[in-house]
């Protein structure tokens, strides 16, 4: 089952029962519409972080050319830490 068909599951029960999730389910429900904006896994992200991260620092303009990553990046909690942790890296790294 993907997010998607999750979602619109979750959507359907709450309709059946003519009750409006609550406040928790609402916030939970968002994450998932968001989910499905994340096209990349973050295995994927893992994987090409270090390229976005250069192209970044060069001032390539990495978000325009990786939307995905950069997109994904908002979202992910876990993929920014690794893209703040590498971006560091390569700063002090450059500086030297
Ligand atoms: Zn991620």
């Amino acid at each position: 089952m993907n997010i998607k068909e999750l979602l619109q599951r979750i959507q359907t029960s709450f309709r059946k029962k003519k009750e409006e999730p609550n406040e928790i389910v609402q916030g939970f429900l968002r994450v998932l519409e968001n989910a499905r904006v994340e096209e990349l896994t973050c295995d994927e992200i893992f994987s090409t972080l270090d390229e976005y991260v250069e192209r970044e620092v060069g001032a390539h303009n990495a978000a325009d050319l990786m939307p995905l990553i950069r997109e994904h990046l908002d979202i992910c909690p876990d993929c920014h830490e690794e893209y703040e942790a590498l971006l560091k890296v390569i700063e002090e790294a450059g500086e030297k």
